[in-house]
């Protein structure tokens, strides 16, 4: 065993991570009936809104755990249309191309995007977390593993710096991509993150969060669409349009659009960092409003002015800016003996399908009747249903993939040229109304998806 002397306490699996993946699988264990306990690095669930997208399928699967009301209420809304527009001519131009992720029209009978606070979401989780089956030990540092024949042994550092141990049949690494179960127990015996033949594409960008206040005729009287009549809200929603929008622009790629509820207020920018850029300059004020604020400026002749109309920067405060850098990688295998990896610790995604926090539920929900298996009979075999998990897992790993590559390639294109050819290929193809129809459909034209193994 890793140390000796420790006090241990015993249950039958073990959860390393309460991000969404980990909080969803205690969620679906606890409505197993399977106990379980969930070791949490953090004291607290992590303020920084990182992932904002959550598909229909994600959605789905919320509701599965008793989440609905609660997703419309305090989490977020609809994301309703992925535009995709030309870049330097603003927010407001005609896109080129849209899915509209607005109607019901996919297989699972909900709007086709949340955009969300993903702080908000994990609260939510965690509170479906059954005591009864399962129990959440916040400020706990996963330090060391070990396995036997029948077990799985965990050592971890309690916030004090004292050293526990539990044991399980099984551990379940959700501890995210640089996660210690994959990096310091797996990897050194042979797992390891492969990336994708398929989306070679690998960048840094960064993301920044803001906060925006209204701007009022008593808090900003110089600011001239007051003049023009326009309402504190119309001044909104023309500099921070509803939907959300794919800006394909060759010299900077970059996706924008609000998240949260819309009392939030709150508003993504990621823009692309080119070669020879440094991620943490560029993720500084003075080269972020570079990029953004001429999105913010709209031409006077818009509105019949002379002079441009900027939106009143005071009006903004930036909650987040960091580059990260983000890549399509999978594991070679998903589980080691008893040890399985789960969401973020499995594989990783670009951001332009919103399908990370989806994959890590749907490996969370198809894990979890595959644990309740192995622990209520010690014959099962359980390498084969932890292999068929993985199998299955792949199959629809691969649609997230596709539809990932289909939103990166169109924001993403280098060449001027081909995305004129490709444009205009796009109007034509658009003037037939069911032919539009079908390209509005975006990643739910193929249906859901359909496990062949
Ligand atoms: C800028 C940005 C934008 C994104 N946008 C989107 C998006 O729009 N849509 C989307 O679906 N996804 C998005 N993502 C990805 C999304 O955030 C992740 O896919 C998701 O958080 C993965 O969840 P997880 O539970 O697998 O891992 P994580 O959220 O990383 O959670 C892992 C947990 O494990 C804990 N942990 C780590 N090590 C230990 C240890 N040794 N002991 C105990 N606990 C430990 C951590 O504290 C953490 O709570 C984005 C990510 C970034 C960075």
């Amino acid at each position: 065993m890793s140390s000796p002397n420790v006090e241990t306490d015993t249950t039958d699996v073990i959860i390393c991570g309460c991000g969404p993946t980990g909080a969803l699988l205690s969620a679906n264990l606890s409505r197993l009936k399977v106990n379980h306990v969930i070791l949490e690095r953090e004291a607290e669930i992590t303020t920084d809104p990182r992932g904002i997208a959550l598909d229909e399928d994600g959605i789905r699967i919320m509701q599965g755990v008793g989440l609905y009301e609660e997703l419309f209420r305090d989490v977020g809304k609809s994301m309703g249309v992925f535009r995709f527009i030309e870049g330097g001519r603003g927010l407001n131009v005609a896109p080129f191309l849209q899915f509209d992720y607005s109607t019901i029209e996919g297989g699972t009978g909900h709007v086709g995007f949340l955009c969300h606070k993903q702080p908000a979401m994990e609260r939510h989780l965690q509170a479906k977390i059954d005591q009864t089956y399962g129990q959440l030990r916040s400020s706990s540092s996963v330090v060391a593993i070990s396995e036997d024949k029948g077990n799985v042994y965990v050592d971890y550092e309690e916030g004090s710096g004292k050293l526990r141990r539990i044991r399980g049949k099984y551990l379940v690494g959700a501890d995210g991509k640089t996660g210690f179960i994959r990096k310091k127990y797996l990897e050194p015996r042979g797992i390891i993150m492969e990336k994708s033949a398929k989306f070679r594409y690998e960048a840094v960008w960064v993301a920044l969060n803001w906060h925006i206040t209204l701007p009022t005729p008593e808090s900003h009287p110089d600011f001239p669409l007051w003049r023009l009549g326009y309402t504190p809200e119309e001044v909104y929603d023309l500099y921070f349009p509803r939907d959300f929008n794919f800006i394909c622009d060759p010299t900077r790629p970059s996706v924008c659009g609000r998240f949260g509820r819309t009392v939030d207020r709150l508003w993504r920018f990621e823009f692309v960092v080119k070669p020879g850029e440094d991620g943490q300059k560029m993720a500084t004020p003075e080269e972020t409003q570079k990029i953004i604020f001429p999105y913010l400026t709209h031409p006077g002749r818009r509105y019949v002015l002379t002079e441009n109309v900027a939106f009143p920067a005071d009006c903004i405060k930036c909650i987040r800016s960091r580059p990260f850098s983000f890549s399509a990688r999978s594991c070679n295998n998903w589980s080691l003996g008893r040890v399985i990896l789960c969401g973020d610790a499995a594989h990783v995604f670009p951001p332009f399908g919103g399908q990370g926090i989806t994959s890590g539920f749907r490996d969370a929900i198809s894990l979890s009747w595959r644990l309740k298996i192995a622990v209520r009979s010690d014959s099962a075999d359980y390498q084969a249903l932890f292999a068929g998990w993985a199998a299955e897992r792949k199959q629809q790993l691969e649609r997230s993939l596709a539809s990932t590559i289909e939103n990166g390639n169109f924001c993403n294109e280098p060449s001027r040229i081909k995305a004129f050819i490709r444009n205009w290929y796009l109007w034509v193809y658009q003037l037939i109304p069911s032919w539009k129809h079908s390209l509005e459909l975006g990643g739910r034209r193929e249906g859901m998806t359909r496990y062949d193994y």
